[in-house]
């Protein structure tokens, strides 16, 4: 095929769309485009979903995707437009274009999204993804994320960062509650680490993040049967009580909280060590649900596809992966929005 033609079929816009083949717009609005994919909850793939709702003709997701959205933004949000849930591997065409929807691990209900034209030209986009247990989408176009996609940004230490967790919380329910913080998703991921390790104290969660918790157990993640609301009656005395317990805020939380107590924040930008101290009882732990630089290029590598285009709305590192893309794979790669 030429290189022109080729290039035409997929693109990231300035408003953060990516668009894929001739009909579908991934993860922001776009106005000439009549189906809108949101490949995951997080809110910078959420952008302009109300406009979409409101002037597109479907918004699809996976059927958890709708209900972390419920859970986040009330269940009246989506019914203001046509949602069509696709389970991942279902099909669902619109003129002489198929897509397709495929695993992704990041958040719970994360997707890879896959168009295949009638030149049976397949354009993917992976959206966010860990590499380990994300499953290859052969592609002839591939629009990648390129979060961490600067050759400094691996992660030598690998999954540690999941032990290091564990018996930081442990030693902190010596001395009483231990607040953990992150994102929707991976607080989810925390949950099943600490559930996992068997820690049995009680898990103190405010309203909305109780919320998700909850959307993530009905898809069968494992959290245990110790979650409590945070404005509960029994929370609050065992908290003013100084009993040991878990509290998990959101990242952006304001909370006050006893400086005595054990703080732990989640953070993919850690790169040197798997936890570092930051402050007399404050720890940051390096729990990332995105790849590091080599995990970025063992997928496209293994893909092999004939050109990539990495997002620069969403990765500061989008032209820095791509020139790395051109430099070791030989594959023709751009950042998009130029
Ligand atoms: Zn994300």
């Amino acid at each position: 095929m030429e290189a022109p033609l080729i290039k035409s079929k997929a693109n990231v816009t300035n408003l953060g769309a990516v668009l894929l083949g001739q009909h579908v717009a991934c993860d922001a609005y776009d106005e000439a485009r009549p189906i809108r994919v949101v490949t995951h909850a997080h809110a910078d793939h959420m952008v302009g979903l109300g406009k979409s709702l409101k002037k597109g003709e479907v918004t699809i997701m996976t059927p958890a995707t709708k209900d972390m959205i419920d859970a986040l933004k009330g269940p009246r949000f989506l019914s203001r437009g046509a949602v069509k849930t696709l389970d991942y591997g279902e099909e669902f065409t619109y003129g002489d274009e198929t897509l397709t929807l495929h695993y992704a691990d990041h958040i719970l209900g994360t997707a890879q999204a896959l168009v295949e034209d009638k030149e049976q030209t397949r354009i993917l986009y992976t959206s966010d993804f860990r590499y380990s247990r994300t499953p290859r989408v052969d592609a002839d176009i591939l629009v990648m994320e390129a979060t961490y996609g600067d050759p400094v940004r691996v992660r030598p230490f690998g999954m540690m960062a999941e032990g290091i967790l564990v018996s930081l919380v442990e030693q902190g329910l010596k001395r009483g509650p231990v607040y953990v913080f992150g994102y929707h998703g991976k607080l989810q991921k925390m949950m099943r680490i600490l559930y996992e390790a068997k820690i049995k104290t009680p898990f103190i969660v405010p309203e909305k993040i109780h919320r998700v918790s909850n959307v993530c157990e009905k898809h069968g993640m494992k959290l245990g049967k110790q979650l409590l609301p945070f404005d509960g009656e029994e929370a609050q005395s065992m908290l003013t009580q100084n009993e040991p317990s878990v509290v998990f805020y959101h990242s952006y939380s304001r909370k006050k909280i006893n400086g005595e107590a054990l703080q732990i924040r989640a953070s993919g930008w850690e790169f040197r060590k798997p936890c570092r101290r930051v402050g007399a009882n404050e720890y940051v732990v390096a729990l990332s649900d995105h790849s590091d630089f080599n995990e970025l290029l063992e997928y496209v590598e293994r893909c092999n596809p004939r050109l990539v285009i990495t997002d620069k709305y969403r990765s500061e590192a989008a032209n820095i992966f791509a020139r790395e893309i051109e430099k070791r794979l030989k594959i023709p790669a751009k950042a998009a929005p130029t």
